[in-house]
């Protein structure tokens, strides 16, 4: 079917979005949300700033004065922006973290979309519905911290955090035991020691380590052999496409699940905030795969 398209023209209404990040080259979300204004015939233009900590402040004074409507926040700035702030939404607030602010004409909002976009992506990929699910998250990172935030909200029966450092996932599991929606879910933490025995009840296991990712793609961080067959195998990383966890889970016989849609949709998320139109994901979607695999 053919599809309406729209040219691109930069004018004197266009409006301007960004990300800020140190370092901030390598980052994809420039090609994705240009991609997406282009699909939906928003006059709107999308750049890569890189910003220190030392340039924060005044970068979000120039927000305010330029009138930029979008900015998505990487790292190291998801923290230290909060307070450059007016307001924060509650989940953002929970997990401590901003990835994503919205300029109201000058009044600046700070959200968190990377797990809402992690949880949709999930429920269209791998499983519909994570009600009474028994999960267990590897890692107890930035990453970890917001996609538990975002899976609590689902209604699972459990979640265990199982890290490295045992210490971090105690203190993840502590912080955030308090935000299962109607108090449903259970949260805890424990070692790598207890992860053979946890993977074998569990319906879906997500690495959210970086273990995994280029250059060190032979690496996993579980035997695929301790999985239930059937159950989802999930991995934050996305570089690459297919890492060794989900190449093994797979052989398996797991539902397997990449961190490509988790990419694509904390920024649809964004892109639906700042526009109000609901995003382009499958545009989004083909032109940042492109991109990788050139
Ligand atoms: P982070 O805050 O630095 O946390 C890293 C986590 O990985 C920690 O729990 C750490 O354990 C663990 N870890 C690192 N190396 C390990 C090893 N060799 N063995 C066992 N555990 C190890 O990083 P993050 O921001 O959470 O990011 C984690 C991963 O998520 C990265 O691969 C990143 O690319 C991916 N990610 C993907 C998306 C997406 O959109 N798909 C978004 C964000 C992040 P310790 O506590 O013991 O050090």
């Amino acid at each position: 079917m053919a599809r309406e398209s729209f040219q691109h023209v930069i004018d004197s209404h266009t409006t301007l979005f960004g990300v800020i990040g140190d370092p901030i080259r390598h980052s994809k979300s420039p090609i994705m949300m240009n991609r997406a204004f282009c699909e939906t015939g928003v006059n709107g233009v999308y750049t890569a700033f890189h910003i220190t900590d030392q340039t924060l402040p005044a970068f979000i004074a120039g927000v305010r004065a330029m009138n930029i409507r979008g900015v998505n926040v990487t790292i190291p700035h998801k923290l230290q922006v909060m307070e450059l702030l007016d307001h924060i939404d509650e989940g953002a607030a929970a997990l401590g973290a901003v990835n994503t602010v919205v300029n109201d004409n000058g009044i600046l909002t700070g959200y968190n979309t990377d797990g809402i976009g992690y949880v949709r992506s999930l429920k269209e990929e791998a499983i519909a519905s994570l009600a009474g699910k028994r999960i267990v998250v590897i890692g107890a990172g930035g990453a970890a911290r917001g996609i538990i935030y975002a899976l609590l909200q689902e209604q699972p029966a459990q979640i265990t955090v199982v890290n490295r450092t045992v210490d971090k996932a105690e203190q993840l599991a502590a912080a955030l035991g308090g935000y299962a929606k109607n108090g449903a879910a259970v949260l805890d933490a424990r070692s790598t020691d207890s992860l053979q025995a946890l993977c074998g009840e569990a319906e879906l296991v997500i690495n959210t380590t970086s273990v995994g990712m280029f250059p060190n793609v032979d690496a996993s961080p579980l035997d695929a052999s301790w999985l239930q067959p059937g159950a989802v195998a999930s991995d934050l990383i996305y570089n690459p496409l297919q890492t060794k966890f989900l190449l093994d889970a797979k052989q398996r016989g797991c539902i397997t699940h990449g961190g490509l849609g988790m990419f694509i949709n904390q920024g649809a998320y964004a892109f639906e905030y700042w526009t109000g139109k609901p995003a382009p994901v499958a545009a989004m979607r083909e032109i940042v795969l492109a991109s990788l695999q050139a």
